[in-house]
């Protein structure tokens, strides 16, 4: 047996990527554990369990069948970390901002299996930067793993290496992610965004701004960029609900603090609109508001 092989999986974050990354392992009969904060009030699982139902009502369903909610392992930082040693593999799917990457690193580093892989679901923050937070022994086991929206149905996923990956865990991982998850993989490089949303970002950016300047409707430029032009996708301003306004934001920022200079890339300031709405928290799908009044 490969000494990198995935049995368990331990996904930490139960917010739209982490929840539904889960859901799509026990689709795939991978035994996983969803991490969270611990509830401020009530149960310590709370965050995670209301995360746990709300796959059931989501559209398009992230569970083959709803009952298979059940199947998700529910834990908290707190009060669970002997749970991480049980685990292969841990996907790091908590909001994109480093200095809480971070931390959390350093908070679970001694609890992790000595072998197992660690991979950050971040949408572009350098996986080099996460990676020096970690014991030297953890750093050639940690890598990107960037999975796409909503990821039972997106068949890509992009791996990311720094120079201390060892070239083992990343084969082991595409061989995991292919066979045992149905998906495609690229290997990108560590750069600002990577691939996918470095190229997705500009033109959604792009389109939110023509859209200010030409005075259209959300749906109009749904249209003109989504199902009715023949593509899968729902079109710029239903995705950018769907991804979360506040994320968003995050990947805008990772461009503008690494890309401010690059010619191929002129404009990349936030549109006031995005600043507007996740000021009064109508952050997309996950606040039930947001360039829609009701997603
Ligand atoms: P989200 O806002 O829906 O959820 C974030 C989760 O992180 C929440 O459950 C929250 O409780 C937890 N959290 C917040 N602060 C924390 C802290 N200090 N320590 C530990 N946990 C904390 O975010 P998301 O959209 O699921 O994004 C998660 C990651 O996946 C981000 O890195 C994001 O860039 C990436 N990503 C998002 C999308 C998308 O479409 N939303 C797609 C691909 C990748």
């Amino acid at each position: 047996m490969n000494r990198f092989q995935v049995r368990k999986v331990a996904v930490l974050g139960a917010g739209v990527m982490g929840a539904q990354i889960a859901a799509h392992l026990v689709n795939c009969k991978v035994p996983v554990v969803l991490f969270d904060l611990p509830a401020k009030e009530g149960p310590k699982n709370g965050i995670v369990t209301k995360a746990i139902e709300g796959l059931k009502k989501l559209k398009p369903a992230p569970l083959g069948v709803p009952e298979d909610a059940a199947r998700i392992q529910a834990a908290n930082y707190e009060e669970h970390l002997a749970l991480l040693g049980e685990c292969d593999l841990v996907i790091e799917a908590i909001a994109e901002r480093m200095d809480w990457k971070l931390d959390l690193y350093q908070k679970i580093a001694g609890s992790l299996a000595p072998h197992a892989i660690v991979a950050s679901n971040t949408s572009g923050l350098s996986i080099t930067k996460l990676s020096e937070v970690l014991p030297e022994s953890i750093q050639p086991r940690f890598c990107g793993i960037h999975f796409f929206n909503p990821p039972r149905y997106m068949a890509l996923v992009e791996l990311i290496n720094t120079p201390a990956t060892m070239p083992e865990v990343l084969d082991q991982l595409e061989a995991f992610v292919t066979s045992a998850l149905g998906k495609s993989v690229v290997r990108a490089k560590d750069t600002p965004n990577f691939i996918a949303n470095r190229v997705g970002i500009a033109g959604m950016l792009a389109t939110i701004k023509e859209a200010e300047n030409y005075g259209l409707s959300y749906d109009v430029v749904d249209d003109l960029t989504g199902k009715k032009l023949g593509r899968a996708s729902s079109g710029t301003f239903r995705t950018a609900d769907v991804v979360g306004l506040d994320t968003m934001a995050h990947v805008i920022k990772t461009l503008q603090d690494n890309l401010a200079d690059d010619p191929f890339f002129p404009s990349y300031s936030t549109p006031a609109v995005l600043k507007a709405l996740i000021e009064k928290g109508a952050l997309g799908q996950k606040a039930g508001a947001g360039f829609y009044k009701k997603v």
